[in-house]
């Protein structure tokens, strides 16, 4: 059986990124940079001034207290033009261009303005380039200031902004159908009947596919019967890069994922991992291309399984530049039981201590179908086959659910 490391490779190497598309600055959000973003422009454009106050050489201040001549006025968006003398002030705000000829700022609280605000006193002296920006200190044009594969958050919005990116390369989102197998499975608005349950992977698949950025098409529920499915996944591959299916991909009789993938003749890249919850996960691709995660009914097994995965190949396809699980490293808040068998994913929430430490506290629950302990799961622990039992404060991989 392979590892998940394997896994996660296989799926690396059978997931292409889909080609980019041009999108408005305000829908950019979220979403993969696909370009290298390069200043148009020096920041600051021009030597700018840091407070409000009065633009001066530094040398005429050096015997403080001193009165200046105010030559004019620098505001922002309305600079003041010309040369300033020796002897002389311009009265500067934030953000305003700082005048040919001085090379300090004095901010206003050092300084009084007298005879109707023709003179200034300043009351200490500047140090030479106090409180001045000077043109290209923070970027000078031309200068990559963001590289292709980032997620764009607001902070790169602004930067976007800045360099005048109204329309910016991103990742396509990839369609993903979501389809839920199970003849026990009824929808959220009905009541299930006898031997019934409600559908519930449908909808935290869902949400980990859209936190991923893809676009979710949800399809009908669908019955264990291999003709059935077979005919839905067909419908479904039309309009979909990527189906993800839970369920049926166990050794019972009526699992029958596996069954219909083979009839339309799906190339499956892997149908057992070895792993804890989520050992008969299924990756495959259809003669069009579109691939499948054929992913256990039980709901845990779903989650751990598509964050590991799926979520993976979401993300290769827009384009991340390390899409694979981020795992992190945590201490443990208590003992573990040994794992003689598969790689395992146990719940967990993290914290830290008052030493700045990162703390998994592993929850209880009653396995893999305990959907209700999961919800307040915020990572899972990953413990290795073949561990001894787990110390308190030994150190653990742990991968965080977003
Ligand atoms: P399976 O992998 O089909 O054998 O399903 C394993 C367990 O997960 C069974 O108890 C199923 O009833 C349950 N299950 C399967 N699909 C769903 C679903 N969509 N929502 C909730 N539970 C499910
Ligand atoms: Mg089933």
């Amino acid at each position: 059986m392979i590892s998940v490391a394997e896994a996660i490779q296989i799926v690396r190497q059978h997931t292409r990124a889909l080609p980019f598309e041009r999108v408005p600055l305000e829908h950019a959000l979220n979403r993969i940079l696909a370009e290298d973003v390069v200043a148009d422009s020096d920041l600051p454009p021009f030597d700018r001034a840091m407070m409000d106050g009065y633009a001066v050489r530094a040398a005429d201040t050096a015997n403080a207290p001193v009165r200046l001549r105010i030559a004019g006025e620098s505001a922002a968006g309305k600079g003041w033009h010309h040369e300033m003398k020796e002897g002389e002030a311009v009265r500067i705000m934030t953000g305003a261009p700082v005048p040919a000829g001085a090379d300090s700022v004095q901010q206003v609280e050092l300084t009084h303005e007298l005879k109707d605000g023709t003179v200034v006193e300043l009351l200490e002296s500047v140090e030479l380039g106090k409180s001045i920006v000077s043109r290209g200190a923070e970027i000078q044009a031309g200068e990559t200031v963001l590289q292709s594969g980032v997620t764009i958050n607001p902070a790169m919005m602004a930067v976007l902004a800045a360099f005048g990116y109204a329309e910016i390369a991103v990742g396509q989102r990839p369609r993903v159908g979501i389809l839920a197998t199970g003849s026990e499975l009824v929808s959220v608005n009905e009541k299930p009947g006898q031997d019934e349950i409600r559908d519930s992977n449908n909808y935290s698949l869902a949400g980990y596919a859209q936190l991923t950025g893809a676009v979710v098409r949800r399809l009908p529920l669908a019955r264990d019967e291999t003709s059935v499915l077979k005919n839905q996944i067909a419908t479904a591959v039309e309009e979909c890069d990527v189906v993800v299916t839970s369920g049926g991909v166990s050794m019972g009789v009526y699992d029958v994922t596996k069954a219909a993938l083979k009839e339309l003749d799906a190339e499956i890249f892997f149908e057992r991992v070895s792993l804890r919850p989520g050992k008969p996960t299924v990756f495959a691709r259809l003669p069009n291309g579109t691939l499948v995660f054929g992913l256990p009914g039980n709901p845990v097994s779903v989650a751990v399984t598509f964050n590991l995965f799926a979520r993976t190949a979401l993300l290769a396809m827009q384009g991340v530049n390390e899409p694979g699980p981020k795992y992190e490293t945590a201490m443990l808040a208590r003992s573990l039981k040994r794992n003689p068998e598969r790689e395992s994913y146990l719940p967990a929430q993290l914290t830290t201590n008052d030493d700045g430490e990162l703390i998994a506290f592993p929850l209880k629950w009653g396995g893999s179908s305990d959907f209700v302990a999961f919800a307040l799961t915020t990572a899972l622990i990953v413990v290795p086959a073949g561990t001894n039992a787990l110390e308190p404060n030994s150190l653990v991989k742990v991968l965080r659910l977003h």
